[in-house]
Parts: C-alpha cells; sequence; structure tokens
C-alpha cells in the first residue's frame, strides 16, 4: 500500500512506479522555507518515450477509448480516492507549492476535488453519437451519423501555480474523453502529479498505461520529447505564452493538435458611478498567492476624475494584505514558487519605477521575512498602459493603477494588451458594465463581483492567452475528434 502521507518521488509508467533510468534525482524545494522536501526522479527522453510507449499501447489494445461506462466507474473512484486522501494532499501543496492553507479548501485541493465530479457526471450523460437527416447528393439519399471519439494518447504539460486545479482540468477531461495520458508536471510541483498517479494506482481500476506521469527537472529535455513525438495524438499545455509558442511549433512537424492556454495581464475596470467603497478593497486580492494566477486581474483601470479617491482606499486595502507563512490560515499571500521567480518579480517591480511609475506601497524582499521566497504586496500608481508593468505578466503580488477618461477609453486601453485571459467591470449599473465587458476582448469577464469560474464554465484566452478552452462541455470537446458516417437512407 502507498504511503499517502509522503511525497512520491518516482515516476508512474505503464502502471508501475519506478526510478528515471538513469537513476539521477532532483530536489523537490518548499518555498517558504527554502527547505528540501524531498528527491524526486530526474527523467530524459529515454523515459518519457517509455511513458509515451505506454500511453500509445492502452490507448490501440485495450476497450478504454470506447467502453464508456468502465471509464466512468473509473473516473469515480480516482474522485473518492482524492476524496479519501485530501487531507495528505492540503499539507503537501502547502509545502510543495508555498500556497496558502486557506487556498487548499477551494481550488489548490477541495473544491477541485468536488468539481471532478461534473466530467465524470457528463461521461454518462454525454451525446457520444448524433443522426443527422437524410441529405441528397448525386441522386443517392443518406443518412449521416456522427460519433464523437477520443484523440488518442494526450501529452499534459502543466505549470506549478495551481497545480491539483490544473492538472485535474486536463486529466480528467482527457481520461473522460477515452484518451490516455502522459503527464509533465513543472518541475517545481511534481508531488502533485506523483500524488494522482498513487491514488490511480490504489484506489482505480484504470488499466495500466492509461494514465502516466513523467517528472523532469529539465522541461525542455522531456517536454520536447513529448511535444514532438508522432505517437502523441495532442498536447494540452498551460504556462506562459513563450513556452506555448515553442510548443506550437514542435508540434506542427506532426501536425498535433494542440491546445493552450497561457498567459494573462487582464484590466479590472471599475467604471465611474461604482461604489469605491464597496468595490476597491477586493483589488488587494491581486496578491493572493502571492499574484501567481494567470487569470488575476493585474491593471486596475480608475476614471481619472476619481483616481485620488480610488488610490486611498487601494492603499489600506494592500497595507492590510496577509501575507507570509502559507501555513498561517490567516495569509492570503505565501512566497513565490522559486528564487527565479522572487527575483523576476522584483526585477519587473525596479522596471516600473525607472519608466516613471510611483510606488504606493510594498515593492521590496520583505525585511521581517529572512527565508523563503517572499515579495511585499505592491501597488502602484501613475501608470501608463505603455509601461512593462502594464504590459507584461509580472506574476507577483503587484497591482498598476491605470486612469482613464470614459467608458470608451476604458475599452480602449483593457483591450490594449497581447492578452485576453480574463477581466472585470464595476459600475452601478448592471447594463452599462454589460455594455463594457461585451467590448472587452477576453474570455471570462466578471461583472459587478459575478463569478464565472465553475467546472460547467469554459476558460480560456482571446488573442496571445491561448486556443481552445478548458472545463465545460467546450473543455471537454476539446479531447474528442469527429467521424461523420454515411448510410443509405
Ligand atoms: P512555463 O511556461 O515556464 O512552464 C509550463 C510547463 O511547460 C512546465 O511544466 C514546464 O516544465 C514546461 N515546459 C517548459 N519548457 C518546455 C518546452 N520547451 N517543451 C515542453 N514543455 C516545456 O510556465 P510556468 O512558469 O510553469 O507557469 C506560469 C505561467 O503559466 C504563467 O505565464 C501563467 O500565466 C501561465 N498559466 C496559465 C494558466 C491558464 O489557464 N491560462 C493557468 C496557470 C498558469
Amino acid at each position: 500500500m502507498a504511503d499517502f502521507s509522503r511525497g512520491e518521488g518516482r515516476l508512474f509508467i505503464d502502471g508501475e512506479f519506478r526510478a528515471a533510468h538513469s537513476a539521477s534525482t532532483y530536489s523537490n524545494l518548499n518555498p517558504a522555507t527554502e527547505e528540501v522536501i524531498g528527491q524526486v526522479a530526474d527523467a530524459d527522453a529515454e523515459d518519457m518515450h517509455e511513458a509515451i510507449a505506454a500511453a500509445r499501447r492502452a490507448f490501440d489494445e485495450t476497450d478504454w477509448s470506447t467502453n464508456h461506462a468502465f471509464r466512468q466507474r473509473c473516473l469515480a473512484q480516482l474522485q473518492e480516492g482524492l476524496e479519501r486522501e485530501k487531507e495528505h494532499l492540503r499539507l503537501q501543496t502547502v509545502q510543495e507549492v508555498g500556497s496558502p492553507l486557506q487556498l487548499t479548501y477551494a481550488v489548490q485541493g477541495d473544491s477541485v476535488i468536488r468539481d471532478l465530479g461534473w466530467v465524470v457526471d457528463l461521461v454518462g450523460r454525454y451525446a457520444w453519437e448524433r443522426d443527422l437527416p437524410v441529405h441528397e447528393f448525386f441522386g443517392m439519399k443518406s443518412r449521416r451519423r456522427i460519433y464523437r471519439e477520443a484523440v488518442g494518447v494526450v501529452g499534459c504539460i502543466t505549470p506549478w501555480n495551481f497545480p491539483l486545479q490544473v492538472n485535474l482540468a486536463k486529466v480528467g477531461p482527457a481520461l473522460a474523453a477515452g484518451n490516455t495520458v502522459v503527464l509533465k508536471p513543472a518541475p517545481d510541483t511534481p508531488w502533485n502529479a506523483t500524488f494522482i498517479a498513487k491514488v490511480v494506482a490504489e484506489h482505480t481500476d484504470i488499466p495500466r498505461g492509461v494514465f502516466n506521469v513523467v517528472t523532469s527537472a529539465d522541461p525542455a529535455r522531456v517536454g520536447e520529447a513529448l511535444t514532438a513525438d508522432p505517437r502523441v495524438d495532442m498536447i494540452s499545455f498551460t504556462g506562459s505564452t513563450a513556452v506555448g509558442k515553442r510548443i506550437m511549433a514542435s508540434g506542427a512537424e506532426t501536425v498535433k493538435r494542440v491546445f493552450l492556454e497561457l498567459g494573462g495581464k487582464s484590466a479590472n475596470v471599475v467604471l465611474d458611478d461604482a461604489d469605491f467603497e464597496r468595490v476597491l478593497p477586493f483589488c488587494s486580492m491581486t496578491c493572493i498567492h502571492g499574484g501567481q494566477g494567470c487569470a488575476i486581474a493585474t491593471r486596475l483601470l480608475l476614471p481619472r476624475s476619481r483616481y485620488e479617491e480610488g488610490l486611498a482606499i487601494l492603499e489600506t486595502a494592500f497595507r492590510n494584505v496577509k501575507y507570509g507563512d502559507p501555513m498561517n490560515p490567516q495569509n492570503i499571500q505565501g512566497p513565490q514558487i522559486n528564487r527565479r521567480q522572487q527575483e523576476r518579480v522584483l526585477g519587473y517591480i525596479e522596471q516600473g519605477v525607472r519608466e516613471g511609475a510611483k510606488l504606493v506601497v510594498g515593492g521590496k524582499r520583505p525585511p521581517e521575512l529572512e527565508k523563503g521566497f517572499y515579495v511585499e504586496p505592491t501597488l502602484f500608481r501613475d501608470v501608463d498602459n505603455q509601461m512593462t508593468i502594464a504590459q507584461e505578466e509580472i506574476f507577483g503580488p503587484v497591482l498598476v493603477v491605470i486612469p482613464f477618461d470614459d467608458d470608451d477609453d476604458a475599452v480602449r486601453i483593457a483591450n490594449d494588451s497581447i492578452y485576453g485571459l480574463s477581466g472585470s467591470v464595476s459600475s452601478a449599473s448592471e447594463e452599462r458594465a454589460l455594455a463594457v465587458a461585451r467590448r472587452m476582448r477576453t474570455g471570462t469577464i466578471g461583472v459587478n463581483g459575478g463569478m464565472w469560474f465553475a467546472p460547467d464554465s469554459p476558460f480560456g484566452g482571446y488573442k496571445q492567452s491561448g486556443i481552445g478552452r478548458e472545463m465545460g462541455v467546450e473543455g471537454f470537446e476539446e479531447y474528442l475528434e469527429t467521424k461523420t458516417i454515411g448510410l443509405p437512407a
């Protein structure tokens, strides 16, 4: 029996846990303490080739892709197993991801496990085939039947910020649709993926080879072995836009289906009739999990006529952000994932100052925290949308406040970005807020505090924020092929 209280450091290939061929390992670090919490298999291309071969065999030689009822039962077992082991996962997530403990009761843990139930249920009610009416072509009358079938072997490549959410938002629907999977997690969060493998091995009847996990310290080495392999039919990727472009290029040679969830620089538009006292304190949520969320609204657009009034409220909110030890249930912000990210965020802050933006709160490594990759909650004013800190994804606890003149100007600034992942609009008039939201070129928007995130909501980006949608029926169908068969009428 697997010990769920400890992080699993081995690869999971063809139904078995094993070391990397080379026997190499790398250290898994706790970003809050900088301590090594375990050793993890450091796979190479040979290990990846074996995982792909196992997934290919499981797809080609078993009835996994066609036996919907069996799959549904296996996925229900996966959900139940995760539910049973979730207290072990909670602690690991805080240690490995540096996630605030309170988030593990929501989108870093419990709610993600609960939401897996939606796709398990969908397997049972999805219309896997449908008939089209009789049609005459070349004097021949025909019926047509449409079948939805699995794509094949899916390579899932995931980031470190919300590992359980992203891993399950891919693995759940990919398996539910009848595919087999090779999951390559981010080097910083290997345990989250191997935890899922342990649950698959111990709690489910999922056949060997259907689900595989390959961890490595060198993403390019195993990642490119996955994205270029002709036996892989699809890559489902969440991560930065820069890597997304490389994955598209690498998959082009074998015309892979590529599904991309990429970066964001989302705008929160607060119109001049909004209730500032109600709306603006929430903007400090930019700092949640160190701002390491792709859909966080990191550009705040405030009307020029009420700019000073808004900034006074924001300053108070940012000074009151609870941050530090992620085990402290009060804290909404823990550390950045690693030193490189911490330095990257601090580098952006310096660049913002150099380009003329003014720091209102924060901007440094917190002097009171000796260990850990922390950055202070940071608020910038007098930001022009052309500045680097308004255009590039910082992925840190940094909010930039940009003034606008009227609704048209707000829409223009919001859309002046290579990204289009999310956003929000607030106004005393829902009609006015909705009109602005409809003009914003972005995949998800909250109006007047409405939350769009749910297992049945399609999530994804316009422009360079991605291709395709995750979650919802749209997300499930990313993992399906369409076959049309003609039959005589
Ligand atoms: P990243 O792009 O550096 O890495 C993402 C994954 O790709 C990791 O598993 C990494 O090991 C792998 N990878 C890196 N180079 C590769 C290559 N050449 N071939 C194959 N795989 C490769 O991103 P990150 O730093 O892990 O995560 C942060 C980024 O993810 C941010 O840009 C954030 O916006 C984005 N993100 C997007 C969403 C979304 O749904 N749109 C969700 C979470 C995070």
